[in-house]
């Protein structure tokens, strides 16, 4: 008896330290920026009335000519070893983001049968920068050693001049901070259209990535949940207290009170003031505050918003070449395609007309790791036929070097 009291015991201590996190700061560091700010109040409307439009002119839902690669820098702002995370984290971290955006995430199967159909690929993918702003390359990852002990959403994190890193122009990368955030705090994000140094999200490094990681939010969803915010999502139940008034300014995420904390079980349905019936609210939302094993999707209204302002204020990122290494040969890139991208892991490169020498082709994926190397003699007008089929869903990029020419494409696999 006395063993069951201890573990009902510790089961709501648990969830009382779970609720005493602060999952998110977004929400206060916003109305900070705009007391900071007061003109920017006239950026977040034009956000969201074109936001607004958007959604009108793509009822069912917007869909892309293509998949965006956004390119993103870690600054590890660390004051000791531990914080200093190690790049495997970071590649983990990076990985959950492309599966949670993409839909290939390993829980995706958990979405509700009511939901499913409102479950969105957003198709926005990440990947490491290897050119840094300088042109240089680099691996993504910058590590500056500090003498902060723990940074708050003050963004001192954000200038070298306060003990941090300073920011790589938003227009060409997602920045994303990983340091010390003090006793409860995951992590926050800048929305879209704020001040330019200040852009990017900053993570806790004990919720960064997967390894060694603290539970319950050891699966790298704090990331997937600030990003979202980055790209101009609002928290799922409207950050109105309990009322029902408040919105996401999202029509296919139900109406909920407040966010939840903790897990549920796979299927449960849960109701509350704001949305009485079956299906229930949206728990499962990356947007609520549930624990990381919990949290599965983004709605097709979601990814409509997000594409907004990734036609919007977010526009730049779009052309962003930062993942990219070497030097692209526009004549010659034009005669070589890659076909069908999106693929299944199956594709052809074309080389229309072109005779090339001494031809090494290498593919590496978004991590940079190379999963595929292939040398010709000699390449005249021909196509070559790829299985990556054994590879995970994600971007690759496929650098073909020749002995006067290299030209890199990007290829990815759904
Ligand atoms: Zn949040």
């Amino acid at each position: 008896m006395k063993k069951y009291l201890l573990l009902a015991a510790c089961l709501s201590w648990g969830a009382i330290q779970a609720q005493q996190m602060q999952r998110c700061s977004t929400h206060d560091y916003q109305q900070q920026i705009l007391i900071d700010h007061p003109e920017y109040q006239a950026v977040v409307d034009e956000g969201n009335n074109h936001a607004q439009e958007y959604a009108q002119n793509h009822p069912e839902g917007f869909t892309p000519r293509a998949t965006v690669v956004i390119p993103v820098v870690f600054h590890v702002v660390y004051a000791n070893a531990t914080e200093n995370i190690s790049t495997t984290r970071l590649l983990e971290q990076l990985q959950v983001l492309n599966e949670d955006y993409g839909k290939y995430n390993a829980d995706a199967g958990n979405v509700p049968n009511a939901f499913q159909s409102l479950h969105a690929n957003t198709d926005i993918q990440f990947c490491l920068a290897h050119k840094d702003p300088s042109g240089n390359w680099t691996d993504g990852i910058n590590r500056v050693s500090t003498t902060v002990s723990s940074f708050s959403t003050n963004d001192n994190v954000k200038f070298s001049a306060t003990g941090g890193a300073n920011a790589w122009p938003r227009d060409q990368y997602l920045n994303i901070w990983v340091c010390d955030l003090g006793s409860s705090l995951l992590g926050y994000a800048a929305f879209p259209g704020g001040p330019a140094t200040r852009d990017g999200v900053v993570l806790h490094y004990r919720y960064t990535g997967k390894t060694g990681a603290s539970a319950p939010f050891n699966k790298g969803r704090t990331a997937t949940h600030e990003v979202g915010h980055w790209l101009g999502l609002y928290h799922i139940w409207g950050d109105d207290g309990s009322s029902c008034s408040g919105t996401d300014q999202v029509a296919d995420t139900p109406n909920q009170a407040s966010e939840n904390y903790g897990c549920f079980t796979v299927g449960q349905v849960r109701t509350d003031a704001c949305t009485a019936n079956a299906p229930g609210i949206m728990w499962m939302n990356f947007m609520d505050y549930t624990d990381d094993a919990c949290m599965y999707m983004f709605t097709t209204g979601q990814k409509t918003r997000m594409w907004s302002y990734l036609n919007n204020q977010r526009f730049a990122l779009q052309s962003s070449q930062q993942c990219l290494v070497g030097i692209e040969d526009q004549t010659i890139a034009t005669q070589i395609n890659l076909f069908p991208s999106p693929n299944d892991g199956h594709f052809n490169l074309q080389f229309n007309g072109l005779l090339l020498n001494e031809v090494t082709i290498t593919i590496t994926n978004s991590m940079g790791q190379i999963v595929e190397k292939r040398y010709y003699d000699i390449i005249h007008d021909t196509q070559l036929w790829f299985d990556m089929s054994q590879q995970p869903q994600g971007v690759y990029l496929i650098d073909i070097t020749t002995s006067s020419e290299r030209i890199i494409k990007k290829m990815i696999k759904q």
